[in-house]
């Protein structure tokens, strides 16, 4: 690559892959243009929060939409508001609040840019009613290299802007986003804690809880085998008689320094949970929060990433279908008995949806683990590849970092679609990143 670009070193969310990347960061539209021809392989960058390397890769000129955070566009009575791909969630937020007004389908960090949220078919914590961000997208101003500038809504170009939401980035760059948006009149809700005993209790609960107005999601136990699976449900419902105006979500950045070594161990995660136990029963069973608390659970608790130190952690996050996942349960408990991995998280929340091409979405149960970054938890991550196989459920590829191109060809029936046809587009393949490469998309 020609050595008038900026250079710099990238990292995974996840700390599992860095590289040294050239990059640009274009200011103005034919900015993108311009760098867009400065190298034959390109990738798009938000704010670099996937855990994956989806934004940028070996081999590929990262631009950097950051720049591109204007608001173009807002029309109240019509609920709809044009924004440039750039810009974060929080200022987003911070605007369309005011008007009792946001899309509900909200990543839970601030930082993410719409764009990247958009080419990740990201969900929020209320996707069991709300589905992912596609159900808010209405239109979508995309540059591609060989096809230039082009217009996408289901109106025009269907099939590309089918491709473009969830197509991490592969069609082309997204430059500017029409949302339809949601009303919302509250800003405060209630949240209540319910006690579960065991995973099923926990997925009965969530089943039976999946109200219109309600996130619903869990906190497990996975510490040690005999409290598997105990923990709370959080339910978080508007606060109707709420009349206050919305504080402002945060606008500063926190990147926290990372320690040579892990803190999270068998040691301090059972020590961390003994004490997330103890605060929350100490707590009513009912409490009110403000918005930003709800929809941004991590703000604040960045200190959860940083601890994993600079070997960084493992998410798998699985969507699970409710006929299957009582079988798959007792295969993995059977699985964690005998290889003893170190969970740091363990979550399940309802999803809903239906899947297509590379987008994890589904009428399904969506859940999370984290693991410490070691072989052991790899090993015993291989077998829980071989039971997404078994049982038909789908890994998030946006979440792991350490998934291959077999466990994505069995597990995404549409990859192969999305494949042809993106080189029906693209026939040279110009947008490219780690992900796409491991994953031969
Ligand atoms: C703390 C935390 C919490 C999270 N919570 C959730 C959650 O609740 N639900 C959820 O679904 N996800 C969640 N995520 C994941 C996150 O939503 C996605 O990874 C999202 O894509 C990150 O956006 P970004 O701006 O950082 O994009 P990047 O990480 O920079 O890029 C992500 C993908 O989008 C593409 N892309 C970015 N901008 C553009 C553009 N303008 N045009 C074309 N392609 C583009 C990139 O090429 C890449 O493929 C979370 C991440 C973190 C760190």
């Amino acid at each position: 690559m020609k050595n008038n670009l900026e250079q710099k070193n990238f990292y995974s969310f996840d700390k599992n892959y860095s590289s040294n990347i050239f990059f640009k960061q274009p200011d103005k539209y034919r900015e993108i243009e311009k760098f867009s021809n400065l190298s034959e392989n390109i990738i798009t960058t938000g704010s670099n929060y996937s855990y994956s390397p989806a934004g940028f890769g070996e081999g590929s000129l990262s631009l950097l939409l950051k720049k591109f955070n204007r608001i173009l566009d807002f029309n109240s009575k019509k609920k709809e508001i044009t924004v440039e791909s750039g810009i974060n969630l929080s200022d987003f937020l911070n605007f369309l609040l005011k008007y009792d007004l946001w899309i509900p389908q909200i990543p839970g960090y601030p930082f993410i840019t719409l764009g990247g949220a958009v080419a990740a078919n990201s969900h929020g914590k209320s996707c069991g009613v709300h589905g992912t961000i596609r159900n808010s997208v209405k239109s979508i101003l995309l540059y591609h290299k060989k096809n230039g500038w082009l217009e996408l809504s289901n109106e025009k170009n269907k099939d590309i802007f089918d491709l473009t939401i969830g197509g991490l980035g592969l069609t082309g760059t997204i430059v500017n986003i029409t949302f339809k948006l949601s009303e919302i009149k509250q800003k405060k809700f209630n949240t209540i804690r319910e006690e579960v005993k065991s995973v099923k209790d926990c997925i009965s609960f969530i089943n039976d809880n999946n109200f219109d107005d309600t996130f619903i999601y869990s906190w497990n136990r996975a510490d040690n085998d005999k409290d598997f699976g105990k923990g709370f449900i959080f339910k978080n419902i508007l606060d109707k008689e709420s009349q206050t105006s919305f504080k402002e979500i945060s606008k500063n950045e926190k990147k926290s320094l990372l320690l040579p070594f892990s803190l999270w161990n068998r040691v301090s995660i059972k020590i961390a949970n003994f004490f997330f136990i103890y605060l929350n029963n100490l707590t009513k069973k009912k409490s009110k929060e403000e918005i930003e608390k709800v929809i941004f659970p991590f703000i604040g608790n960045e200190k959860y990433f940083s601890f994993f130190g600079k070997q960084g952690f493992i998410e798998s996050q699985l969507l699970i279908s409710k006929n299957r996942i009582d079988e798959f349960f007792e295969e993995f408990k059977k699985l964690y008995n005998h290889h003893r991995p170190v969970i740091t998280l363990f979550s399940i929340k309802n999803m809903s949806g239906s899947q297509k091409y590379l987008r994890f979405e589904d009428n399904k149960l969506c859940v999370t683990f984290d693991f410490i970054n070691n072989n052991l938890s790899r090993k015993f991550l291989e077998e829980v590849d071989r039971l997404c196989i078994k049982y038909q459920i789908l890994p998030s590829i946006i979440k792991d970092s350490r998934l291959n191109k077999n466990i994505f060809n069995k597990c995404y029936n549409e990859g192969q679609i999305f494949k042809e046809k993106l080189i029906n587009f693209d026939k040279d393949r110009v947008y490219k990143s780690e992900l796409s490469r491991r994953l031969d998309i």
